[in-house]
């Protein structure tokens, strides 16, 4: 028998590490990709499934393998949130699927933007959700359409190409690359490079879990990088060289941990090689036996960034890198790109608030059309569910910001439209428990309604179940989706709630507070007095997280 002491020492099994020789499948998502890699089902859709219909489809490939092209069956409509666990997956599949577009560095041309726009309204049912990784996603996709989809994407530059799945995922970029007067470094080239490289390659196809990426010179920096697997963020030698600070091990979900320097100092053109180093250590090195422990972030918290330096040295790039600096602190106290502001070229860039980032095809067609019409050729995708339209001209600022606002578009918004974040939620997400984005919707207009002068920075992220796509933890005000007893001791909808997480300086995880929940009727309620308790309560200078 194990003594607590023995068991706790040394786990008696291995990871699953490819590198120590765990070449088997220890569970069935494994044993899944060992059987055929993910990207092999691109011809499958395109010969087999697209013809025969969804009944063709093989399960390993339903709920699995599709994910390497961005495509995951959406709920059956009208389950509710107590079933989500109970259920077989199969039960909870509906025939339609959504459909990731990565949109990589939230780059997009009008060309680009109108296919988009046209694929939503032409097989998607109009839907077109921006999420907060800066991909669009779309709804209600039947397979026989996947091919014309793909070739209608494949015809801009644009794919579905690992947008989900145990892959690199989309890489986020600063919507401002190359145009903000206070970036250090315009990392669009290294984006692209990083995209040519390793996206869509077999060898890097087979990760041990996702994988998330950012690269950017942003000074307020928008891509979140504490919170990525990898992230590339801009720094400064005294010499004046320019280049990245390397960050790995960040993530969110259960168990959520903060990205570590790894304290490397990486010139531009080394990126996409490093790039290559890291992504090859986590899939060498990365626990493969348990899925809850398989993101990088456990291999980098157990190994601890001196390690983690050494073996990407020694065994993947075959050369020391030199030590680095820390980045600056981040610019302001918002990392969205909201509002109007000049470019380093005279021109400005407007940024603008759908709300909970739920947009439709007609509105990205009257996007590209407002654009067009005032000049612009780009806009772009951002972190935090909203949207930049770039290159106006200082006398047609006052003009697009009309349209824009006549469309719903918000450049102006008050704090509660461009800081609440909701993730898909029941509507369509197989894992949700509760409703979000009608939810985070209404939340919006009533706390606009009631608190129509709050002004200072705060983030509401709605999530539906205990997964953090919506970023719950780094959140002023976290909403965790689950279901809650009200007064009438009923089981309904509702919320658990985490307080004062944050990014920056001082990160810190939101607090749990035991026992603080609230039903998703409630909820305005509830927010409203604790807005309205930290306005009475704060110091001069004082932020919610403080
Ligand atoms: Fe689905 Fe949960 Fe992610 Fe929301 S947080 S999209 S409900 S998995």
């Amino acid at each position: 028998m194990s003594t607590p002491a023995s068991r706790h020492h040394k786990r008696p099994r291995g990871e699953g590490q490819w590198a120590l020789g765990y070449r088997e499948p220890l569970n069935k998502n494994e044993e899944n990709k060992k059987n055929d890699d993910g990207l092999n089902v691109r011809q499958r859709i395109i010969d087999i499934y697209s013809k025969l219909g969804f009944d063709s489809i093989d399960p390993a490939d339903l709920r699995g393998r599709m994910r390497w092209y961005g495509l995951y069956t959406q709920r059956k409509p009208g389950i509710d949130g107590g079933k989500t666990a109970i259920l077989e997956p199969e039960e909870l599949d509906d025939r339609y699927f959504m459909l990731r577009i990565r949109i990589d560095g939230g780059q997009l041309d009008l060309r680009q933007l109108r296919v988009i726009a046209d694929i939503s309204n032409d097989y998607g049912r109009g839907t077109a959700d921006l999420t907060d990784r800066q991909n669009v996603q779309l709804h209600w996709v039947e397979i026989e359409s996947v091919p014309d989809i793909w070739r209608r994407l494949e015809e801009v530059g644009l794919s579905t190409t690992e947008a989900c799945g145990d892959t690199p995922r989309v890489i986020l970029g600063c919507p401002l690359a190359g145009i903000d007067a206070e970036e250090l470094l315009d990392s669009t080239g290294e984006i692209h490079e990083v995209h040519d490289e390793y996206i869509g390659d077999p060898a890097y196809s087979n990760l041990p879990r996702k994988f998330k990426s950012a690269i950017s010179g942003c000074p307020a920096h928008c891509t979140v990088h504490e919170i990525n697997d990898v992230a590339f963020v801009a720094v400064q030698l005294p010499t004046g060289e320019k280049g990245y600070d390397l960050w790995a091990g960040g993530g969110l979900s259960t168990n959520p941990m903060f990205g570590k320097r790894i304290g490397v100092f990486v010139r531009p053109d080394q990126v996409a090689d490093v790039y290559g180093g890291v992504i090859g250590i986590f899939r060498d090195y990365g626990y493969r036996r348990l899925r809850h422990r398989a993101r990088i972030k456990f291999l980098v918290n157990d190994w601890g960034p001196e390690k983690f330096r050494e073996v990407l040295e020694t065994e993947y790039l075959k050369e020391p890198l030199p030590d680095g600096p820390a980045p600056e602190a981040p610019r302001g106290n918002r990392r969205d790109h909201v509002g109007v502001y000049p470019q380093k070229d005279g021109n400005f860039y407007v940024g603008f608030a759908p709300k909970v980032g739920r947009l439709d095809g007609d509105k990205l067609h009257a996007i590209a059309d407002i654009a067009e019409r005032h000049g612009s050729g780009r806009v772009r995708t951002t972190v935090e569910q909203k949207m930049v339209i770039l290159d106006i001209t200082p006398d047609r600022v006052d003009s697009i910001v009309a349209e824009l606002e006549a469309n719903d578009l918000q450049v102006r918004p008050s704090t509660f439209r461009r800081q609440t974040m909701a993730c898909t939620g029941i509507e369509y997400c197989k894992l949700a428990i509760v409703e979000t984005k009608a939810v985070a919707s209404n939340l919006i207009d009533e706390l606009e309604r009631r608190l129509p002068d709050f002004s200072d920075a705060l983030t509401i992220n709605v999530n539906g179940c205990p997964n953090s796509c919506a970023r719950i933890q780094v959140a002023d005000i976290g909403l965790k989706g689950q279901l809650v007893v009200n007064d009438k001791g009923e089981q309904v909808e509702g919320f658990q709630i985490h307080l004062g997480g944050s990014l920056g300086v001082n990160p810190g995880f939101g607090r749990k507070v035991r026992g603080l929940k609230t039903t998703s009727d409630g909820l305005p309620d509830y927010v409203e007095r604790v807005v309205t308790h930290f306005e009475d309560q704060k110091k001069e200078g004082e932020s919610f997280a403080d």
